[in-house]
């Protein structure tokens, strides 16, 4: 099994990459960062050994934090990514010419300095458009301090353990409310719900406290093993309801040619499995 990475997902399950070529393999201020070449993934980023991203499945996880709250809304303007360092999120996000700019928020610039250099089909270029504002930090602090304003947030952060535990927790929730316009929409990746189910219900607990509107959605990312991936979703407004007709107008008039996200697929993300509503607080 040597050239094989085994990740240690959960406390009995796992999943084994086959390494066609490390490319990089080096410890960060934060964290342990490695890419490999795999056969079907192309690319593969790991930190601490749990895979983050891969060329070949990105899109998925990518398109539906980004475009889901964005044609939501509507009229998205200022948009705070949290984590995200890879820059897959920003890329998304900057293909929509409503939004004015985008604050990224990355504790490591290690993982932004190397995803530029190793994992350039990420980012396509987002880290050099004049729209985006990378601000090297711990995203709780960021969220903190902010005066805020942003229409949608995006939560791209790794799991609930090392330096991405405190984008779990409920003061993080409560500065991240504050700091959204009204209507504003926060979005975050939760997991696989049927392997880290107290993820979801810690975060839907605590957004069920802040926001009139607190549910979550699913999409399957293949490497994000063991079923379809939960999302969380709160606002105070309505752009859940937002009718399928406005958003496929919006959809048509954003000039996106996504390879996961369409209205149709938007509007059904939100149907939940019965195992994931007794997940739901
Ligand atoms: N989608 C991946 C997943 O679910 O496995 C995670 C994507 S990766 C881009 C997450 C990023 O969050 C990493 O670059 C990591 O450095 C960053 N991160 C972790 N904790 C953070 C914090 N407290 N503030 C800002 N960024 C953080």
């Amino acid at each position: 099994m040597s050239d094989w990475i085994r990740e240690k997902l959960h406390a009995d399950y796992g999943q084994s990459l086959r390494i066609s070529e490390m490319l990089y393999d080096s410890e960060t201020e934060h964290q342990r960062l490695k890419v490999f070449q795999n056969g079907t993934f192309g690319r593969v980023l790991t930190l601490d050994d749990v895979v983050q991203t891969t060329e070949g499945d990105n899109f998925v996880y990518h398109e539906m934090l980004t475009h889901v709250p964005i044609l939501a809304h509507g009229a998205a303007r200022h948009v705070c990514i949290i984590g995200g360092g890879d820059g897959g999120m920003a890329r998304e996000v900057l293909r929509h010419q409503s939004v004015e700019n985008v604050t990224m928020v990355e504790i490591d610039g290690g993982v932004v300095e190397f995803s530029k250099q190793y994992l350039p089909t990420l980012s396509q270029g987002a880290f050099d458009d004049p729209r985006l504002n990378l601000v090297i930090a711990d995203g709780a602090d960021f969220i903190r301090t902010t005066e805020g304003g942003f229409d949608v947030i995006i939560v791209d952060s790794t799991d609930p353990i090392g330096p991405g535990e405190v984008l779990f927790s409920d003061t993080f929730y409560g500065h991240a409310k504050r700091a959204l316009t009204p209507g504003g929409i926060i979005v975050t990746q939760n997991g696989v719900p049927f392997m880290q189910g107290d993820e979801l219900t810690n975060t839907m607990r605590a957004f069920q406290a802040l926001f009139a509107d607190a549910s979550c959605y699913l999409a399957t990312v293949p490497t994000y093993a063991g079923g379809p991936m939960a999302f969380g979703w709160g606002t105070d407004g309505d752009a859940r309801q937002t009718p399928l007709a406005t958003l496929k107008d919006r959809f048509t008039a954003s000039g996106l040619t996504p390879d996961y996200y369409t209205p149709e697929v938007h509007q059904a993300a939100f149907a939940l499995p019965g195992y994931v509503l007794k997940l739901m607080p």
